[in-house]
């Protein structure tokens, strides 16, 4: 057989361009065609993060001798050949073009074998120096070394040694995420970064990547529309992280990136979590094929999904409902060696995972009924909101302790107090009877031309709230009564405040967003604050109000209002049990 090598120009443009790019680029490529080759177990050995060694070991379907030829040939079986044609061979962001273009700037061994003779490929900067018999098992072993060596401008843009290995680690975390029935292994230098069974059982995966803190405390959803069907698991609000990473959706079994997604599911958290956190999540979106767009990228995470209007609805509506099935007052005594909540551990990840542990605590785990874990925390739930609090004393003037038969609670003041506030004026948004109160004195404000203009384009939105809202003179409003929910003492600070809202919420104006700020701000400002002082009448009435509330456990921006130290708990910590 012929074998044509692609003008090594070309192959070097391809790969300077976005197909590969880093260490992952590369991982991602080779284990991508593992799977096309229905690997059930995919091992990836890195050495130094992949700079020195990227090497994937499959138990595939493996290749015979044309087909081992061609995967890095596929340039000189297509038409395009032309320097010009480059920028349709990234656009659409051909599969096989890469592997061609990283043999194109490495020394490339493979070793694959489809059941008959194996084969043994080696290939520097392109050239195809040796395709020989070999020994070997049904599979593929590819070992990719020297990466860039012959294009020093590429080499300078590889990170250090953990960033790439980071890199190759989210992947391969996110794969076998979405992939539960294959098992992933990834190492670097020789130490265990991912490990995933392949059992098929996604919870199970979840504690095999995130561990048993963030397993233990997912909450499965399942629902459907017209045209999307969506599974699997996202976190409670006690599980959080500081960046999107484990924001994991996977779309007709494909990883994928989608900013309306992930605003949709994060949206659904509000009130439940602070700003600038964000949940672990792995849902499975399953559609018709047609209703997507992969293409829009060449490395083909980020996707344009038609109809996505209905598909960020169904999410958020069943993340939000899944949350508020299973509010709980979190428990204050959580064992220190599972309370990574707040801990930024992603960076040192690769050298801290170590398969032994996933395996300890794999044995308290039981996953082979993941209903039950959410079954419990409902009958909790139910038991919860229906909690008889008696108010014990108040702690620094900010916490009050409180108990009832079963257990004691300490409580944030302020944030309880801005929940119950939040939930009233929420209320009061949907009132059809508003009740108003006139200013003693109106307020005037003057406003700079831009803002002044700003206010009036979005001023019917405080008119139907029932603000009396005037112009008084050049760039200047005045206001001359509004809602009772605004209380009394508070109205000076905060209509300045709403005033400054409506400003700030500008061009793209969303009432709804516009909404929900306005309750958050208005219920922070009237609630009690810290250092305040509380009879014991303002003590149990707040505590009588909280327990109505739909979602008592956290203020309005998410930081918890109230813990519980069980009396078993108590004990413990008194050690009148063992
Ligand atoms: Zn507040
Ligand atoms: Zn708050």
């Amino acid at each position: 057989m012929k074998i044509r090598v692609m003008s090594e120009n070309l192959a070097n443009k391809i790969a300077a361009g976005e197909v590969v790019e880093k260490c992952a680029s590369v991982v991602k490529e080779l284990v991508e065609n593992a799977i096309d080759a229905s690997s059930t177990h995919i091992k990836v050995n890195l050495e130094d993060g992949g700079l020195k060694k990227i090497e994937v070991i499959d138990d595939g379907s493996g290749m015979d001798r044309d087909d081992a030829c061609l995967a890095f040939a596929r340039h000189a079986t297509s038409k395009i050949y032309k320097d010009d044609d480059l920028y349709f061979i990234e656009t659409l962001g051909f599969r096989g073009e890469a592997l061609a273009s990283i043999a194109s700037v490495s020394e490339v061994n493979m070793l694959t074998c489809s059941g008959e003779v194996g084969t043994h490929i080696h290939i520097k900067g392109g050239v195809m120096d040796k395709v020989e018999d070999a020994q070997a098992r049904v599979g593929t072993t590819i070992t990719i070394t020297n990466l860039f060596y012959n294009t020093p401008a590429r080499l300078k843009y590889l990170k250090s040694e953990v960033t790439e290995a980071n890199n190759c680690i989210r992947y391969i975390e996110k794969l076998a995420l979405s992939k539960p029935d294959i098992a992933f292994t990834l190492t670097n230098n020789d130490r265990v970064a991912v490990k995933s069974s392949g059992s098929g059982n996604l919870l199970k995966c979840i504690h095999e990547i995130y561990g048993l803190n963030t397993s233990s405390n997912m909450l499965e959803i399942v629902a459907s529309d017209d045209d999307f069907e969506i599974s699997g698991f996202v976190s409670k609000p006690s599980v959080l992280k500081k960046n999107r990473n484990h924001l994991n959706t996977i779309v007709n079994g494909r990883v994928v990136r989608n900013n309306e997604i992930n605003r949709a599911i994060n949206d659904a958290y509000n009130t439940y979590k602070h700003e600038g956190f964000y949940p672990v999540v792995v849902i499975q979106i399953e559609t018709d094929p047609t209703l997507i767009d992969v293409n829009i990228h060449p490395t083909k995470q980020d996707i344009k999904i038609s109809k996505i209007e209905n598909l960020e609805k169904l999410l958020y509506n069943t993340i939000k409902k899944a949350l508020y099935d299973n509010l709980l007052v979190p428990n204050a005594l959580v064992d220190e060696s599972l309370n990574n909540v707040n801990t930024d551990f992603d960076e040192f990840r690769y050298i801290a995972s170590n398969v032994n542990d996933a395996t300890i605590i794999q044995t308290k785990l039981d996953f082979t009924e993941p209903k039950e874990i959410k079954d419990i925390s409902a009958d909790k739930n139910a038991e919860l909101k229906t909690l008889n609090l008696y108010p014990v004393g108040q702690v620094h003037g900010t916490y009050i302790i409180a108990e009832d038969e079963n257990s004691m609670y300490i409580l944030d003041q302020h944030a309880a107090h801005e929940r119950v506030n939040y939930e009233m004026i929420k209320k009061k948004f949907h009132d059809s009877e508003v009740t108003i109160t006139d200013m003693l004195v109106p307020l005037s404000i003057e406003l700079s031309t831009s803002d002044y203009n700003t206010f009036m384009e979005n001023k019917s939105v405080l008119d139907e709230l029932g603000f009396k809202i005037e112009e008084f003179g050049i760039n200047t409003i005045i206001i001359k009564s509004h809602p009772t929910w605004l209380t009394k003492n508070f109205e000076g600070d905060n209509l300045k405040s709403i005033v400054d809202l409506v400003i700030s919420s500008g061009k793209n104006f969303n009432k709804d967003k516009f909404l929900d700020s306005l309750a958050k701000m208005v219920s922070c400002k009237m609630s009690v604050k810290a250092n305040e002082h509380l009879s014991f009448a303002e003590m149990d009435k707040l505590l009588k109000d909280l327990v109505k509330c739909d979602n008592p456990y956290n203020c309005c921006h998410g930081r918890p209002s109230i813990m519980r130290f069980s009396s078993y708990e108590l004990e413990k910590m008194f050690k009148r049990v063992i």
